[in-house]
């Protein structure tokens, strides 16, 4: 019987929700000093119930809370609770994604958000795909999909050709870790250079494919970037989907960050081009505000996803061969491969597609208030940062931002990271939270100025 915890839960999770609106930032722990603090050490014996549920609530209160009005310091934040809804039912159902023997309506639930994804891109007829454990790993399944692909017989005895990819120098760096994962080589992956925007230049990507077609490599695999990892810059994937048409490679679009503008009339464009692109996928644990991880990658032509990742397994697949697309293990990278697909689905089903727009709209929205009160305070802020991007970089004059941002976590004030791009580094602030107002955000700055103040009068009368 679970009741006894669903009670618990519902205890632990009450104290939870009030204390992330009165204690907005939990108090840091060193990590030396966990053990000291809280009961984290197991035991041989078992121990009382009361003494269990004081340990498990006070290290639950003391972890960072990523749903705050002050955490601003990854590309994940706030949370849908339509989303939390979904996830916490799919802990308790347990499915696994494999067959539709073991996953019933699940599998149905995964494939309605595959099929409405890839008909707001206009994939055409064929397309497929899956969920996948982040965008990494989504990133992992189209690098070797291209791999096969231009490489027939790696599939079995391994890459044979001298195989080259092509990405922009401000993505991410799950591209040179999956290269070396796939058997090409990291050194086998080359970095074209970005615009003032952060937007690879698709010039420079055509002379990087001549040059290795005439030194005798075989350019594979492109990846285009929506929204990367440290300016949200979205990559011209109609100029770059022109290169690899005439030289026939692989066209990836890694939209982990910012993909989910395909969701916003209004954004969407920022995309243009997708619809030709061989694969591409979205975070919803980004910008959708659903629970890590909910990963979508979608294929435009499904048998690419087969070819890579279908294996027959007797002891796995024996039902359903006349409905065998919804085995899905036959196109995942997994074998056993929990349920992403059902917090997606409740969050979608209750505000339509519609309402997945205006979450991405308000992101936009937020950061517009945000570059709008850089500009207005232009004496004290230098921005580097440009329109269309829910990263918005900027620094404190005159205050260190490495500094800057330590300080603030040191002192619990809030949470926010820093970047850097073409040798500058700064403060980067992600208005990815879509249950924030224009309020939280000149809290932020309100908050960030306490301390930015204090740390210049400390240089004043050190020096
Ligand atoms: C976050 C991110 C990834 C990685 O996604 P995970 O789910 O963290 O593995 C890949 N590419 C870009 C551009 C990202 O922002």
């Amino acid at each position: 019987m679970i009741n006894k915890e669903l009670e618990v839960f519902n205890e632990i999770a009450k104290a939870l929700l009030t204390d992330e609106v009165e204690n907005p930032i939990s108090e840091v722990i060193p990590p030396n000093e966990l053990h000291g603090k809280l009961s984290i050490e197991l035991n041989e014996d078992a121990i009382p119930d009361p003494v269990f549920e004081k340990a498990l609530k006070e290290i639950i209160l003391k972890t960072p809370k990523t749903s705050s009005k002050l955490f601003f310091n990854q590309l994940f934040g706030g949370r849908q609770p339509k989303a939390v809804l979904g996830e916490l039912l799919s802990v308790l159902l347990n499915n696994s994604m494999y067959t539709y023997k073991v996953g019933g309506p699940q599998v149905g639930v995964e494939k309605e958000i595959i099929k409405k994804s890839g008909e707001l891109i206009e994939y055409g007829d064929n397309f497929g795909g899956t969920f996948a454990a982040g965008g990494s790993m989504s990133n992992f399944m189209a690098i070797l999909m291209a791999r096969d692909r231009a490489d027939k017989g790696a599939i079995d005895k391994g890459v044979t050709k001298p195989l080259t990819a092509y990405t922009s120098a401000a993505s991410h760096y799950s591209i040179p870790k999956n290269a070396a994962f796939a058997g090409i080589g990291r050194d086998q992956v080359r970095y074209i250079p970005t615009d003032k925007h952060g937007r690879m230049i698709p010039a420079e990507l055509g002379k990087a494919i001549k040059e290795d077609i005439e030194a005798g490599n075989l350019p594979f695999f492109i990846n285009a970037t929506a929204g990367t990892t440290v300016l949200g810059a979205f990559d011209q994937i109609e100029a770059i989907a022109d290169i690899s048409e005439a030289h026939n490679i692989w066209l990836h679009v890694d939209g982990a960050y910012c993909g989910s503008v395909i969701f916003s009339e209004k954004y969407r464009h920022l995309i243009a081009g997708v619809n030709r692109a061989n694969s591409f996928n979205y975070n919803a644990h980004k910008m959708l505000g659903v629970p890590l991880s909910c990963s979508v990658l979608l294929v435009k032509d499904k048998g690419d996803l087969y070819k890579s990742f279908s294996k027959e397994a007797a002891y796995l697949y024996q039902t359903d061969h006349e409905f065998d697309e919804f085995n899905l293990g036959k196109t995942s990278l997994q074998c056993g491969r929990r349920n992403d697909a059902l917090k997606l689905w409740t969050l979608w089903k209750s505000v339509g597609r519609k309402g997945l727009g205006e979450v991405v709209n308000q992101q936009f929205h937020l950061a517009d208030v945000t570059r709008d009160y850089l500009r207005a305070n232009a004496d004290k802020y230098s921005l580097y940062s440009f329109d269309d991007s829910i990263s918005v970089c900027f620094n404190y004059k005159g205050v260190d931002p490495k500094e800057l941002c330590t300080r603030l976590y040191e002192d619990n004030e809030l949470l926010v990271g820093f970047g850097s791009f073409n040798g500058e580094t700064f403060v980067r602030f992600v208005t990815i939270n879509a249950n924030n107002t224009d309020k939280e955000i000149l809290n932020f700055f309100k908050v960030l100025e306490k301390t930015a103040e204090k740390m210049v009068k400390e240089q004043l009368v050190e020096v």
